[in-house]
């Protein structure tokens, strides 16, 4: 479905963009694995990846920092040509209340989740707007996938710098989407639910927390970084060519309002 692309996945040696990764090369791109600290990870994803018989290998960058951001995609258009995919997907929480939140605490998930998914875009807009589309590749001159969350409509209590970067990344994206579309480029983001990887151990593995979690998801069950991965892989193939600037959830029913069920 992605044969000839070549894709970077931001924070692909862990959780919903090592699913990512892999899911690319599956589907026939070459895929730069961006990781920030965990070169071994990293290095096992390029080995799976290199498996599907693509090429692939693993990029240190911290997607907040725009020298680094700059030189990743600059290598990435001299080893593979160019690049056809962005999955802007690295994250993180640093949960607090906000009368305990320190501006250290606010400022890094804002860095990360926020400013890194503007620097990832920004450099690699620059390379789809050079080239152009190339038909033999795809429809579009390039794609831009936002990792965001259901946390990009969902406030979120006690995580006021995470909930803050996700709606960012909603309108960091729809302001993309509008301003990008006339050069054939397509922005987009997913918005995944509860998804089992580390970033969120804690609200899944003890079945106490599993259970309360699950009371917010109507559909039954806590996604698989899979789950994210296939609708990465669909957002970016040519199936999905007139989607432009939409947020996809991800996430069983929970954007819902599943206490409605029996509420309200
Ligand atoms: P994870 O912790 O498994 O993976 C996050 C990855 O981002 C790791 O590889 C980490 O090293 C990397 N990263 C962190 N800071 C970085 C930086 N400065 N530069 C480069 N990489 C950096 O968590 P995950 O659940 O796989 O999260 C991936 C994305 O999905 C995040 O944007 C997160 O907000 C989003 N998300 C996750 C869930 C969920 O339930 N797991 C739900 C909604 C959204």
């Amino acid at each position: 479905m992605l044969r000839g692309q070549k894709a970077c996945v931001t924070g692909a040696n862990s959780g919903i963009g090592l699913a990512t990764a892999v899911a690319m090369g599956r589907a026939g791109a070459d895929v730069v694995v961006n990781y920030v600290v965990g070169a071994d990870e990293a290095d096992k994803v390029v080995e799976q990846i290199e498996a599907f018989g693509v090429r692939a290998y693993a990029h240190e960058a911290d997607v907040s920092d725009e020298q680094q951001v700059a030189d990743m995609v600059a290598r990435m258009v001299k080893e593979f040509g160019t690049i056809d995919i962005m999955v802007a997907n690295a994250g993180l929480q640093r949960d607090s209340a906000l009368t305990e939140m320190t501006l250290a605490e606010w400022q890094k998930v804002i860095d990360v989740n926020l400013t890194g998914q503007f620097l990832c875009a920004r450099e690699a807009a620059k390379e789809f707007v050079r080239r152009g589309v190339v038909e033999e590749v795809s429809r579009s001159a390039g794609k831009i996938i936002c990792m965001s969350s259901v946390h990009q409509i969902i406030p979120w209590s006690g995580h006021v710098n995470y909930a803050s970067s996700k709606g960012g990344v909603g309108m960091l994206m729809q302001t993309l989407a509008q301003e990008l579309a006339p050069h054939k480029i397509r922005v987009n983001a997913i918005g995944p639910g509860a998804i089992r990887t580390p970033i969120n151990r804690d609200a899944w593995s003890t079945p106490q927390a599993e259970a309360s979690l699950l009371q917010l998801i109507p559909y039954g069950r806590v996604g698989d970084p899979d789950d994210i991965a296939n609708a990465v892989v669909a957002m970016a193939s040519d199936l999905l060519d007139y989607v432009v600037g939409t947020t996809l959830y991800v996430d069983g029913g929970m954007t819902l309002f599943p206490g409605f069920a029996t509420g309200g």
